[in-house]
Order: structure tokens, then sequence, then C-alpha cells
């Protein structure tokens, strides 16, 4: 190659960012990047414990299970703790009444201390974005299975970055950040799912991309919902819940990219 030739891609790279800086040196005022409106809401923080925020809504405290339902809209049967409730095997999941979007939830989870079987028969649950999309719940503490249907993983879809599993018998937290899948007029998707999952405090997801609904077997394959309600799996193993509560994420501010544009265009 001609030694002109090879310096090409260098000398394109050159002049194209001298062109923007030449643009870039036009604008002089600092308050055109400044955007002001609309302003995020103020949430006074929980002091550093799990505690649900100012804006949270509470989905279960321990005291009654009146914000959930059988999957079949019968009365939700698991059994009420202390300050918990526990799978009662063979009555069902459970769901939640109201029927979110794109949300902030925290869920505490503890699988039962008396080991009681292996891989995925061993404290397994779920939570369900939207009743389709499970982020996995299992006893991982030394329990091989499936890095896919680990805990914190999207189960069969995507690998936790971590284990951050703990003894069965001691609380687990999960923070979940999910945005709902956008479908066309059509009924094609526009904007897949994503999921940013800590588990225990610990990034396990970091912005992925879902397939489609969580499927046992074969590919997932999206079909178009609106909100839907967030369900918890009775997969037969007595793994108990706490402290569950939920933020709605802001549709308004979601839409606005918070990109200056100047108001001529
Ligand atoms: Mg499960």
């Amino acid at each position: 190659m001609k030694p002109l030739l090879k310096l090409f891609p260098i000398l394109l790279l050159f002049m194209t960012a001298t062109a923007n800086c030449q643009n870039n040196d036009e604008i002089t005022d600092p308050e055109l990047t400044e955007i002001w409106e609309p302003q995020p809401p103020v949430v006074e923080p929980a002091p550093l414990s799990s505690e649900p925020p100012a804006d949270a809504i509470i989905l279960f405290d321990g005291t009654s299970l009146d914000n959930w339902v059988s999957v079949d809209g019968s009365e939700a049967e698991w059994d009420l703790g202390d300050d918990h409730m526990t799978v009662r095997p063979g009555t069902g999941d459970i769901i939640t009444r109201q029927e979110f979007n794109d949300i902030q939830l925290h869920v505490e989870w503890r699988a039962p201390e008396e080991i009681d079987g292996e891989g995925q028969g061993r404290g397994n649950s779920g939570i369900f974005l939207q009743n389709r999309y499970e982020v996995q719940v299992l006893d991982n503490w030394e329990n091989p299975t499936y890095s896919n249907g680990m805990a914190g993983s999207i189960y069969k879809q995507h690998i936790p970055l971590a284990n951050p599993a703990k003894r069965p018998g001691e609380w687990q937290r999960f923070d979940i950040f999910f945005k709902s899948p956008v479908f066309d007029d059509d009924g094609n998707v526009e904007e897949p799912a994503r999921f940013t999952v800590m588990l225990n405090g610990i990034l396990v997801q970091n912005n992925v991309e879902v397939f489609g609904p969580t499927v046992y077997i074969g590919p997932p394959e999206y079909e178009p919902h609106g909100a839907a309600g967030i369900l918890l799996q009775d997969h037969g193993d007595y793994v108990s819940f706490r402290n569950i509560w939920v933020r709605e994420l802001d549709q308004e501010i979601r839409f606005t990219d918070g990109i200056w544009r100047d108001p001529q265009d």
C-alpha cells in the first residue's frame, strides 16, 4: 500500500474532528445545554437499610396478602408468617393486583434452612415482571445448576455476572430495575424489555435485553402486551418473601432524552 493511502483513514478522522470543533465553537453559551424541565421528583432516601423510600408502593409488609391474588383469580393461599410469607406448595403462583410497566422493585427472599433437593429442585421460586419475564430465585449456595438458571439469571436467557448467594436460611435481597418492552401498532417489538438486577447488593444483570417471555422449553417469542402484575412462583419449594416494594418509573422523564436541541430546528 502506498504511504499516502495508509494515512488516509487518519487524515479523514482529523478532518471530521476539526469540522466538529468548528461547529461546537459556534456555541458559546453553556446554558443552551442545561435542561430544567421536567425535573425528577424529589424523593426522601431511606437510611442505609432496605426500608422503602418515600414514593414506594408497598406490595408486602408482612401483615397481609391483600395486594396479591392467586393466578386463577382466587385468594392467595400462601402462608403468612411474623414478617414474611412462604410458598404453600401446590397452591399456585400469586400475582399483584396492581399492574406495572417500568419499575424499580425490591424483594427479600429466603430459601429453607434445611437443604432438601439439589439443582433446580432446591429453593426454587421466581419473580416474573409483567407476569412474563422471570428473574430466577434459587438456593445457589454450593448448589451447581445450569448458569442461565441460577439465582439472578434472567431464566434461560442471561447468566448472572456473579453468584452472591447466601447460605440457605439467610435473607437475601433483589433490587430489580425493569424497562418494559414497547410494541408498534402491528405488534412488532420496537424496544425489547431490559433488566438491571442487583442480588445482595452485587450487580448480576447489567441492562440486558430480554429476548421474549420466559419459557422452559425452546426459544422465547414476544407477543404484544401492556402493563401486568408481578408474579411470584410456586415451584414446590418453601421459599419465603418479605419487604416487597416497588417504585414506578416516570414515563415523561423516560421519553425526554435530555439532549438540548435548537428550538428553531
Ligand atoms: Mg423459578
